[in-house]
């Protein structure tokens, strides 16, 4: 059976200013279409405004981070004697902890509250030239970043960055990957399960790293008869990691060719041929990776056994979101 989890909605955290509610400092919104048209679709959202949540109220004075970037305070922009910064550690300790049933989490970028990457850092020492300036732009939004710290297998994506095709597509196959692991391991845990959902992904590892490939490939095989929860911890560590990073042109024209193996025996030279030479149109970016996928997932749902049909790589999200028309 090809696999097909797509009529489910999938809990995901996301920034609430992103969904269009009137959080922002000035009582606006950063409504994203893509977020609230699109991937509400499949997405059941739950919404967090953190700065809401500990009373700063709408509107309000703004805030940043300052001092040191990897524990920094939080205090009024244009007012320094506004200290939240206890207010918000507790909020996003407590909270962070709390959203276990998360499958993905979209946050905003430059949020001294949500933002997941490069937030900007004031220094604070008076003595240094640069006081009052930012440092690197290495910070995280504090309940960002205790969301992330906390939930460490949890993919996260700034709602900026998924205009950015290839980083969109690998958010949401990580999404996916993440809700069927819950689904299918992780809510009857056990060897046999894990052996499953490793056996479906294995072209999807394959198309993201050789190395993650092998890896969890080793994990798998248990050869040093590790008990049973540690080697699924293990094996779901490695599973995300190694799916984290975007998959290559490269690597997907590695994976399509392997599965084409399986068409060896079935389908007909000729049309083996003309498959080989779309996945070179591909490889040369003349077409997408729909096109290619399309086409042998068309052949391997006639031609192909039940273990190559049931690979997640050619089906791993639902179609109409036109993620691969877009890589
Ligand atoms: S705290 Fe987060 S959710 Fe609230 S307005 Fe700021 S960025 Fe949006």
């Amino acid at each position: 059976m090809p696999y097909r989890i797509h009529s489910q909605n999938i809990p995901v955290g996301i920034s609430a200013c992103v969904l269009g509610q009137e959080v922002r400092y000035n009582g606006g919104h950063k409504r994203s279409r893509f977020c609230t048209d699109i991937l509400s679709k499949v997405f059941d959202f739950k919404p967090y405004c953190p700065e809401v949540a500990i009373g700063l109220g709408i509107p309000r004075p703004t805030i940043r981070l300052v001092g040191d970037p990897e524990k920094p305070r939080v205090i009024g922009s244009d007012d320094p004697n506004l200290d939240v910064t206890e207010r918000m550690y507790s909020y996003s300790d407590t909270t962070s902890k709390q959203l276990t049933d998360l499958c993905g989490y979209i946050f905003i970028k430059n949020s001294p509250s949500c933002g997941a990457f490069r937030v900007k850092v004031y220094n604070d020492d008076t003595s240094s030239k640069s006081y009052g300036y930012p440092s690197e732009e290495k910070g995280r939004g504090v309940f960002a970043a205790a969301v992330m710290d906390n939930n460490p297998l949890l993919p996260v994506e700034e709602e900026g960055r998924l205009n950015d095709p290839p980083l969109r597509e690998n958010f949401i196959l990580r999404v996916f990957a993440l809700h069927y692991w819950r689904e299918s391991v992780e809510k009857k845990p056990s060897f046999a399960a894990l052996v499953d959902f490793h056996s479906r992904y294995k072209y999807t590892l394959m198309a993201h790293s050789q190395k993650g490939y092998r890896e969890a490939g080793r994990i798998v095989a248990n050869h040093d008869k590790k008990p049973e929860r540690e080697v699924l911890d293990q094996y779901i560590h490695c599973f995300m990691t190694t799916l984290s990073k975007p998959a290559t042109r490269k690597n997907h024209c590695n994976t399509l060719q392997h599965i084409l193996g399986y068409l060896k025996r079935t389908v007909d030279g000729e049309i083996r041929k003309d498959l080989l030479e779309v996945i070179d149109l591909y490889r040369r970016g003349i077409v997408q990776l729909s096109v290619p996928v399309t086409m042998i997932k068309h052949y391997v749902d006639r031609y192909g056994n039940d273990y190559i049909r049931s690979q997640v790589y050619l089906d791993p999200y639902p179609l109409e979101l036109g993620l691969r028309n877009q890589i």
